[in-house]
């Protein structure tokens, strides 16, 4: 066969080269909706509103109470790459934050139609920015900053054709911020679909709130655990095996506050089960995982749900025991109470 002629090698427009890389971050309405939360977490928001229209995919609309954007830098706040958060590959290695990489915003707004109104303690009013045409106006709210993202993937149809129905989408957007909600039970949330309230946790204890998000039903069929060793800390609640279910659908675990998806971790807990769950049954659990962010890699994935431990054994040595330990208490209260 004939060898093809060499084509131009061209550079990019800006344009498209966020569009490409908002297609690794921006899966779908729930994936603006945890940048967005992560932002206002970052900003130290006491209260956050997730309003949704259409399953997020007409518009998702976060507001926050936290610190603000000073005015002159709303416009560097949409840029890619520009980033309040780090300054050096050394504050990557401790990065206490959610975001870092400076990209979310940049993204979402290749990919729709977004304003951005914000207002900082110092500030006399609130400003709005709209992205798309580069407008700045004066605008009505209080300290907080407020993201509106409508007609997402409006540019983007092949994107957009991959998109759920409403129901679905809406579904993936509360499961983000309920994430949110379990990892930070010191902070309000509330959600929001076509105008109505669809569910709302004020701040609480721990305990209180995984009650709230997860029902009494898991708290009263899960034992709460804590467990050290050395840099690392456990706590959560490892479910029963008597309340064990056929789907997966009440396993959470965060790394430093932030929710991830780790084998090595589920399979640490799952062989903790191994000898009182059997067959596909699939425990429910809550793990929050404190370790010293210089033994964890969180720039490993674009969404950030993996991570790469520094030493991995030890982790799932610890989790492991943390969960059997957990299992044995309860299996040891459930005796007393027999015996008494
Ligand atoms: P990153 O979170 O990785 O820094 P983003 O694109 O998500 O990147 O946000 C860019 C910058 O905009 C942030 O570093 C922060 O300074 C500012 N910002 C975004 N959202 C908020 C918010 N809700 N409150 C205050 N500042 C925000
Ligand atoms: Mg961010």
């Amino acid at each position: 066969p004939e060898v093809p002629a060499p084509r131009a090698i061209r550079e990019l427009p800006d344009e498209l080269v966020s569009q490409i890389a908002a297609g690794e971050v921006v899966e779908r309405p729930a994936s603006v909706v945890r940048e967005l939360v992560d932002n206002a977490l970052d900003a130290g928001a006491r209260n956050i509103q997730v309003k949704l229209m259409a399953g997020g995919v007409r518009a998702i609309v976060v507001e926050d109470d936290g610190c603000g954007i000073p005015v002159a830098q709303l416009p560097l706040a949409l840029k890619r790459h520009a980033t309040s958060k780090i300054a050096s590959l050394n504050d990557l290695e401790s990065v206490a934050t959610m975001g870092f990489r400076g990209e979310a915003l940049a993204a979402i707004s290749s990919v729709s139609d977004m304003a951005i109104a914000s207002r900082t303690g110092a500030d006399a009013h609130a400003h709005r920015l709209d992205a798309r045409s580069g407008e700045l106006q004066p605008a009505a709210r209080g300290r907080g900053t407020s993201v509106e993202v409508r007609e997402l993937f409006f540019s983007t149809p092949a994107r957009r054709k991959f998109l759920k129905t409403d129901a679905t989408e809406l579904a993936h957007c509360v499961e983000a911020v309920r994430r949110h909600a379990l990892a930070r039970p010191d902070v309000g949330f509330a959600i929001w679909h076509e105008g109505k309230l669809v569910d709302q946790w004020r701040a609480a204890s721990s305990e209180q709130r995984i009650a709230d998000v997860l029902g009494e039903d898991f708290s009263a069929e899960s034992r709460p655990f804590e467990y050290s060793a050395g840099p690392l800390a456990l706590s959560g609640r490892a479910g029963l095996p008597e309340a064990a279910r056929s789907r997966a659908d009440q396993q959470y675990v965060w790394v430093n506050g932030r929710y991830v998806r780790d084998k090595l971790i589920s399979h640490a807990i799952r062989s903790a089960y191994e000898d009182v769950l059997h067959g596909q049954r699939q425990p429910s659990y809550v793990l929050f995982i404190e370790i010293a962010p210089e033994l964890v890699d969180v720039n490993v994935h674009p969404t950030k749900i993996e991570v790469r431990f520094r030493d991995g054994r030890a982790i799932h040595q610890s989790v492991r025991r943390a969960f059997i330990d957990a299992l044995a208490q309860s299996r040891a209260d459930a005796a007393a109470v027999e015996s008494a």
